[in-house]
């Protein structure tokens, strides 16, 4: 892993994206690049025209190295301090404060404390990192106004097939544990499975199994995304499953490469999550985040007849996803 640091100029900004999802209002990003690795990742395709790719000599949609800006506390402490409207803000949205490399400078936790040491804000934490739990002491200080997640991309069976797409990030069974262990220290959780791939984890069995932790530990929503088509990470991610010879797995992956295809994968995502959560949570604790943009017209008439926890994202038929 090739790690790079950069200069950043923002701490906490405003998102109005992340306040659509029902996420937070605000987010905070520690760096550029994540060295978490996941192949399927589509921060490369949103940040591509950032300087410190080129600053680097990087390209945005590579692999094998990371971004960061170790000074990020300092502006975040600063803007927490000054920021007169205050509410929830998500660590990260588009990095993992938690990931190898931000770990290294404690940027998750150097963060996490110059947040809460001012009243009025509230941390939504999303990680793929089971080391978050190092920092359970500081959230217990502040439990009221912290919320644990870390995304949740499979079933714990699927451990050798996801250490191929996720090479850096910490198993999901490992990161289970962290979300029982925040339970049982009586720190508020929330559920996000983003995302549920096909082949992989996108059988209602998968799903209802998914579902069945969240309620174990203790989730107050449920968050769910399909994967994003954009840029090269289905194409990669397919490759790096045949060459680890999960064939099946990558053809399943290749399938939804077809826009049509793709459509369809989301349909059937939304209704087995969907019905899970009828048969063992509760629906109205479901937020399946939708960009229809990419869906067949068809698609979204069949998603419009029931579409129970579902949080349409910007108009249909407008612009990419
Ligand atoms: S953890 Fe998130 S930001 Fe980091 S590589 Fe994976 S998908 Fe990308």
């Amino acid at each position: 892993m090739r790690e790079y640091t950069t200069e950043l100029k923002s701490g906490i900004t405003r998102s109005k994206e992340f306040e659509k999802k029902r996420l937070a209002s605000y987010g905070v990003n520690v760096g550029t690049r994540c060295g978490n690795g996941c192949l399927y990742c589509s921060t490369g395709a949103v940040m591509r025209m950032h300087h410190s790719f080129e600053d680097v000599g990087e390209s945005p949609f590579g692999a094998g190295y990371s971004i960061v800006d170790s000074n990020t506390p300092g502006r975040v402490a600063r803007d927490a301090r000054r920021m007169r409207h205050r509410g929830t803000v998500q660590l990260c949205t588009t990095v993992d404060a938690w990931a190898p490399e931000s770990r290294r400078y404690s940027l998750g936790r150097r963060c996490l404390a110059s947040i809460l040491s001012q009243p009025g804000w509230t941390v939504r934490i999303l990680t793929k990192n089971a080391e978050v739990v190092e920092d359970f002491d500081l959230v217990r200080q502040h439990a009221d106004r912290v919320l644990v997640g870390l995304s949740i991309t499979a079933t714990p069976e699927k451990g050798a097939v996801m250490s191929v797409i996720e090479p850096n990030a910490s198993p999901n069974h490992d990161r289970l544990q962290v979300l029982k262990k925040a339970h049982e220290m009586g720190l508020r959780t929330y559920a996000m499975f983003c995302p549920l791939l096909p082949g992989i984890a996108h059988h209602p069995d998968q799903i209802e199994k998914l579902i069945r932790f969240a309620v174990e530990f203790g989730a107050e929503e449920v968050f769910v995304e399909a994967v994003n088509a954009r840029g090269p990470g289905l194409r990669m991610t397919q490759e790096a499953l045949e060459a680890a010879g999960h064939v099946a797995e990558a053809e399943a992956i290749g399938g939804i490469r077809k826009r049509e295809n793709w459509s369809r994968y989301v349909v059937d995502l939304i209704r087995a999550v969907q019905q899970a959560m009828r048969d063992v949570f509760e629906v109205d604790r479901l937020r399946f985040l939708l960009y229809p943009s990419q869906l067949s017209p068809e698609h979204v008439n069949q998603i419009e007849q029931d579409d129970a926890g579902v949080v349409w994202l910007r108009r249909r038929g407008n612009g990419t996803t």
